[in-house]
C-alpha cells in the first residue's frame, strides 16, 4: 500500500459542497482517509472568486495513473469546464506526492510540480501531512512542514 495525496480547489458555486462530493469520490478509492480543514484562499491566475483548498491522504494499491484518472472523473461529476488556464473551476483535484515516488510523464508528474510555491496547497496538506518528506525537494531532506515555512511572508 502507498500513501497518498492529493489537493482540492473550489472557486465556482458551492464551494464546500464541491470540496465535500471530491472528499466522498477519493473516500471511495481511499483508506485511512485524512481530510484537512476547507481553507479561504487569494486566486492565481486570471481575476476570477477566491478559493476554498482542502487537502486528502489515504493509502492504496491503485497505480498514480489510475489515481490521476478518478481525480480527472470526480471534476468531470462536478462539470467541471475548462476555459482559460488557471481559471475558475468548480472543482479541482490535482494528485500532489506517491510515497517517496518521483513521476514525470506528459500527462503526469509528481510530486506536483507546483507544490512548493503554493502555500494555498501547502497549508491544508501540513495539517494531514507536515512530517511527508516530499521527494526532490531538497538535500536534507525536505518536509511539507518546512517548505511550507519557506515560503515568503503573504504568499
Ligand atoms: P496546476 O497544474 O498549475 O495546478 P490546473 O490544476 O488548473 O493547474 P489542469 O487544467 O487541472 O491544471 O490540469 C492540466 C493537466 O495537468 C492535466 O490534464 C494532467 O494531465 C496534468 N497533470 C500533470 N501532473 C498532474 C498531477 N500531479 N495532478 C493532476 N494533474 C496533473
Ligand atoms: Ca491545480
Ligand atoms: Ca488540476
Amino acid at each position: 500500500m502507498e500513501r497518498v495525496a492529493f489537493g482540492l480547489g473550489s472557486n465556482l458555486g458551492d464551494r464546500a459542497r464541491f470540496l465535500r462530493d471530491g472528499v466522498a469520490g477519493l473516500s471511495g478509492v481511499l483508506e485511512d482517509i485524512a481530510v484537512s480543514g476547507f481553507w479561504d484562499t487569494a486566486p492565481i491566475g486570471p481575476p476570477q472568486p477566491r478559493y476554498l483548498n482542502a487537502a486528502v491522504t489515504g493509502r492504496t494499491e491503485l497505480e498514480p495513473e489510475e489515481l490521476l484518472a478518478i481525480a480527472q472523473k470526480i471534476e468531470q461529476r462536478a462539470r467541471r469546464v475548462r476555459t482559460q488556464r488557471w481559471g475558475p473551476r468548480t472543482l479541482d483535484v490535482d494528485l500532489l506526492l506517491v510515497g517517496d515516488r518521483t513521476i514525470a510523464t506528459p500527462a503526469l508528474t509528481v510530486p506536483h510540480p507546483r507544490l512548493a510555491e503554493r502555500a494555498f496547497v501547502l497549508r491544508p496538506l501540513a495539517e494531514v501531512a507536515g512530517d511527508w518528506v516530499v521527494p526532490g525537494a531538497g538535500v536534507p531532506d525536505v518536509t511539507v512542514e518546512e517548505l511550507l515555512a519557506r515560503l515568503p511572508l503573504g504568499c
